[in-house]
């Protein structure tokens, strides 16, 4: 089955009375059940506005998309989604401690509030700041407490933008250790990022979107070997020059 399924997708933004910013220009994109999908771009490309339409946050201007076989408007009622924003602040006031239980209590998910909140601060290595306010914590402990969030319900489909912003070396490590792990329990993970030898080392496949259109999608492997390019990062460099 496929976990996300995107056809002719567009979105316009509307900027002033007379401005208007083609973002998404007609995408077609698919994410298979299980798979760890990277979605790669230069700035300013769609990635965000792509990722904010699957989540419901905004509304596209055209095109259709499905969620693990449900129409969009019916997946928020049947799909277990986790998601990491690009930037995020969230209650800065309230204790990770307070704010872990409080994403437990609205999760859907079955099982008890407490092991599950047990669960995410072993697996993202959080008992140091577990009772440190969120308004106090450092940019790389910020992100590891929103990516715990977002694994809480052990959710079906993860949706994660930039979700190693600001982590140290052994923090991105661990990040890629428990992607697999979801991945093994049969998780499907979206996740936009420009560190590409992470992506490399991650996604099963990839698509490059570019000023709003996708013009690559295939494991790293297969267009590495298609372009003749020796990294990731050379085939991404390349494949600019060419939608230039
Ligand atoms: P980055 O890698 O920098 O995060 P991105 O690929 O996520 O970039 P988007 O944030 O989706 O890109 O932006 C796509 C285009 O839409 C850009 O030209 C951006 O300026 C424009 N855009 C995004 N949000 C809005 C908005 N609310 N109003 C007007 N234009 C917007």
């Amino acid at each position: 089955m496929n976990a996300i399924e995107i056809k002719n997708l567009k979105k316009t933004y509307t900027v002033g009375r007379k401005n208007s910013v083609e973002a998404l220009k007609g995408i077609d994109l698919t994410v298979e059940e299980g798979e760890i999908f990277g979605y790669l771009g230069p700035n300013g490309a769609g990635k965000t506005t792509t990722l904010k339409i699957l989540l419901g946050l905004i509304s596209p201007t055209e095109g259709s998309v499905n969620l693990m076989g449900y129409q969009h408007e019916e997946a928020r009622f049947h799909v277990r989604i986790g998601y990491v924003p690009e930037d995020h602040s969230y209650y800065p006031h309230l204790k990770v401690r307070q704010f872990l239980n409080y994403m437990s209590d609205l999760s859907s998910a079955d099982g008890n509030l407490m092991e599950r909140v047990e669960k995410v601060v072993e697996e993202f290595k959080l008992q140091k700041a577990y009772e440190k306010r969120m308004g106090d914590l450092s940019l790389g402990w910020r992100q590891k407490v929103a990516l715990a969030a977002a694994f809480i319900d052990e959710p079906q489909l993860l949706i994660l933008d930039e979700p190693t912003s600001g982590l140290d070396p052994e923090s991105v490590e661990d990040f890629i250790a428990t992607m697999k792990n979801g991945k093994s329990k049969g998780q499907t993970i979206l996740f936009c990022s420009h560190q590409l030898s992470e992506v490399e080392k991650l996604a099963d496949r990839i698509g490059i979107i570019s000023k709003g259109e996708i013009v690559k999608t295939g494991s790293v492997q297969e267009l590495l070997t298609d372009s003749g390019a020796s990294t990731l990062n050379e085939l991404f460099l390349e494949t600019m020059e060419n939608s230039n």
